[in-house]
């Protein structure tokens, strides 16, 4: 297998992958970092060794060709020399303690635009909490972003009256969302 393609297929441009499983119509991906070191959080210094292993998480990644896709990932433990710092491997795709990919997370609020919560959750086949936060704090997120550039249109124009609704950003969000 082309692992470089594969990776690229799957928006993993840290990682190279070393197997792909297909259990009960899921994807499961063996991935390892490309590096084989990454620099000490605590100094920055690269003067750091790699202790093996803990376990491997089990990160919850886009979907491909209508299958759900889970990333394995190991969490390595890693030494610094020099400070004398323990850490585990800092993927960039997924915080540590994170069960979604980054590219995951920022999918659903799109999923939840047009339907509901429940709906998106039960299409992405995601406990309806998760679904839930990640929409609100996008949508909290958004609804700044608008209003920033709502003020900004202000001040640059003189003739701009601005309404309530020019803030909706959907319709039914939670009014402290819509509100200026
Ligand atoms: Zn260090």
């Amino acid at each position: 297998m082309h692992s470089h393609f594969t990776s690229i297929l799957f928006d993993l441009k840290e990682l190279t992958i070393s197997n792909i499983e297909n259990i009960h119509d899921d994807f499961f991906i063996h991935v390892q970092p490309i590096e084989y070191l990454q620099p000490c959080p605590q100094c920055q210094g690269m003067d750091v060794i790699r202790k093996g292993s803990a376990y491997q998480r089990k990160v919850r990644h886009l979907p491909a060709f209508g299958h759900r896709v889970f990333l394995f990932m190991p969490a390595i433990r890693m030494m610094c020399k020099h400070c004398e710092a323990s850490f585990v491997w800092q993927y960039e795709c997924a915080a540590s303690g994170k069960r979604y990919t980054k590219q995951f997370e920022a999918s659903l609020p799109y999923q939840v635009l047009g339907a509901t919560v429940t709906h998106a959750a039960k299409r992405t086949q995601t406990p309806v909490t998760t679904v839930e936060r990640v929409f609100k704090r996008w949508s909290e997120r958004e609804s700044a972003h608008v209003q920033a550039t709502c003020k900004e249109q202000a001040v640059d124009s003189r003739q701009l009256v601005l309404g309530i609704d020019d803030f909706a950003i959907r319709k039914g969000l939670h009014s402290e969302s819509q509100a200026l």
